[in-house]
């Protein structure tokens, strides 16, 4: 199982974790900052990373 450092204080807890088992946190701050870079892809919906001019999946123009 991975393991990440909590965002606000560093303590060592599992990735899956919502909120740290040390502060008690939220972790869900970066994952939902990831999530709205995600760019579907509107030929195939396909999630791509942001700042490609291609879709990675099925390779049709952005745009
Ligand atoms: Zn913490
Ligand atoms: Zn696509």
């Amino acid at each position: 199982m991975m393991k990440v450092n909590c965002i606000f204080c560093g303590y060592e807890i599992d990735v899956n974790d919502l909120f740290c088992s040390e502060c008690g946190q939220s972790q869900r701050d970066e994952q939902q900052q990831n999530d709205e870079d995600i760019f579907v892809c509107p030929t195939c919906g396909a999630e791509n990373a942001p700042g490609l001019n291609h879709c990675a999946f099925c390779c049709s123009i952005f745009r």
